[in-house]
């Protein structure tokens, strides 16, 4: 079954408007004959400004985060519909920085998945294990867990992106090799397939996120069950244009 690739750039806590507007205004000729979905995940502050700077393009922009409920006393927090307000498609949830130091658990990346499903938002959820848990040998059973916690009373498995970023490849420059990837996405995928249905499985696109990069990004989407990648650092320079344009 073919699956539409997917590259997703997330911003973290980088760039102004004007840095960001200027980057999107670059990339934008590099990436627009791309054979693959193309999203920036933006700080919720620059939406309205990169929405307008990408209009007329082919990349999308998306959040880092959504709140579960449709309003109320939730100082910080934005939803689904404010999203949706302004034009965006595609919303990070459970990233692991979320995880490592806001307390984000398995159960509120339930309840903001499901909110960003009803709000016809694409959920981009992401899992992965820390070092120590890959060394003791429980990466699949980490990852079992957060599917299942985190894809609870989800209808259309479909309609969600799982990024696999193993937490010990964030940010250092350490990268999965091409085989740990595929390996281990291709057990998410078999997992997925138990927790909803082997065809769905197939559908869903999966990708891999944790320091991917313009020299390692052909190896990685090389691999069968590599749909695509989530990409931080190298998506805050001209190298996410390398990155998309992977299979030319
Ligand atoms: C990420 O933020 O999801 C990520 C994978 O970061 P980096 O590419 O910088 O490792």
């Amino acid at each position: 079954m073919s699956r539409k690739a997917f590259i997703a750039g997330n911003w973290k806590m980088n760039m102004t408007a004007e840095s960001g507007k200027k980057l999107i205004k670059e990339l934008a000729p590099l990436v627009k004959d791309a054979n693959c979905d193309v999203a920036l995940c933006v700080p919720a502050i620059l939406i309205p400004e990169m929405i307008k700077a990408a209009e007329g393009t082919n990349i999308k922009i998306g959040a880092e985060n959504v709140h579960w409920a449709k309003s109320g006393a939730y100082t910080g927090e934005i939803s689904a519909d404010m999203l949706k307000e302004y034009g965006v498609e595609y919303v990070i949830i459970g990233h692991s920085e979320r995880r490592q130091y806001f307390g984000e658990t398995d159960e509120t990346v339930n309840k903001r998945t499901l909110a960003a499903l009803d709000a016809k938002l694409t959920p981009i959820v992401c899992i992965g294990e820390l070092l120590e848990e890959r060394e003791n040998g429980s990466t699949e059973n980490v990852l079992s867990r957060q599917l299942t916690e985190g894809l609870k009373g989800v209808d259309d498995i479909s309609k969600v992106v799982i990024a696999y970023e193993p937490v010990w490849a964030i940010g250092t420059g350490r990268t999965a090799t091409d085989e740990q990837a595929q390996e281990t996405i291709a057990f998410i995928r078999r997992k997925i397939g138990e927790l909803f249905c082997p065809e769905c499985a197939k559908k869903v696109i999966i990708q891999y996120g944790g320091s991917m990069n313009a020299g390692n990004c052909k190896g990685l989407m090389a691999q069968p069950d590599i749909d695509g990648g989530l990409i931080g650092g190298a998506s805050l320079k001209l190298d996410f244009a390398t990155i998309v344009n992977y299979d030319k």
